[in-house]
């Protein structure tokens, strides 16, 4: 099998190892999950179902590739940090990119009955993968206060958008009009005088995103993975798992 007279094309493949000694980060994100979400009925602004179904593949591929030390999520997308000394497939980009996806998509797909018992599901979902190599801690916890900081935002925007909707009896088209260019404090009045809607009672869920983390359980050196939905972009998470930057 080594020498056929074909062989040769295997060295039209190139190496694609990722740089040694620094952070991965890949995060995936729903393709047109916009529409996916429409023609699958989920709640506006958050579908909890959805959101669960999320944590669930994400769990699944942590466990499934324990070199993985921390996942972030938030609405379609996922981002899974890779620990810095990581050998997974000596590297490759090209392998663990499209091994975490496909792994990921398939236990999407997967669980989507356990979420969704009376929705079968339309047609089949993909989702994007991409990663990024991050040279030191302070860029890695940038990374993730970014991806909190967004939801954070949209998930804010998105409460007084579809309370002006649904609520409000605006057309979207008027909610994103009355919502151009006003900051933070206008939504959080908006929520509070025309609907009654203290923004601080959202859930975390909503407002943090999930947080996945390895703990060890029961002082027994076997581990599980957990879903938090806390802040990580002050110190104290951090703070508290030094393992997870180590
Ligand atoms: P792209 O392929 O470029 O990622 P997209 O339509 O997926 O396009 P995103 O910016 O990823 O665009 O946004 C995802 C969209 O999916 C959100 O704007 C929202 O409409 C919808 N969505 C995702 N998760 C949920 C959820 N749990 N509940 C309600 N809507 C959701
Ligand atoms: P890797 O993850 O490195 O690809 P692998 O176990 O998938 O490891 P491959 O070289 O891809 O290794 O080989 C796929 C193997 O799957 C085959 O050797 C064979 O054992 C099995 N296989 C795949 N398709 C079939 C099939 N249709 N019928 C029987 N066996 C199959
Ligand atoms: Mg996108
Ligand atoms: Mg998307
Ligand atoms: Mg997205
Ligand atoms: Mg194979």
């Amino acid at each position: 099998m080594a020498n056929s007279k074909y062989a040769y094309v295997r060295n039209y493949e190139i190496a694609d190892p990722l740089l040694p000694g620094c952070f991965l980060i890949c995060r995936l994100d729903g393709h047109s999950f916009h529409r996916f979400s429409e023609e699958h009925g989920f709640a506006k602004p958050n579908d909890e179902r959805a959101l669960q179904l999320m944590d669930h593949a994400a769990k699944d591929v942590m466990s499934e590739y324990k070199d993985i030390v921390l996942a972030f999520g938030e609405s379609d997308e996922f981002s899974f940090l890779l620990r810095k000394s990581t050998n997974l497939y000596n590297r490759r980009h090209a392998k663990i990119l499209t091994t975490l996806t496909s792994y990921f998509t398939s236990c999407y797909v997967f669980h989507w009955p356990k979420y969704f018992p009376d929705t079968s599901m339309r047609y089949p979902p993909s989702f994007d993968g991409r990663i990024v190599l991050y040279p030191d801690e302070r860029s890695i916890r940038d990374y993730f206060a970014w991806r909190q900081a967004d939801t954070h935002i949209n998930n804010l925007y998105n409460t007084v958008f579809w309370a002006l909707v649904q609520q409000g009896g605006k057309t979207t088209t008027e909610a994103h009009a009355t919502l151009r260019g006003t900051v933070s404090a206008t939504k959080h009045e908006i929520l509070f005088k025309e609907f009654n809607m203290n923004y601080n009672d959202v859930s975390p869920r909503f407002k943090k995103g999930s947080i996945i983390i390895r703990q060890v359980r029961g002082g027994k050196a076997k581990t599980h993975v957990a879903v938090l939905h806390c802040d990580i972009i002050g110190d104290e998470f951090w703070a508290e798992r030094p393992y997870i930057l180590a």
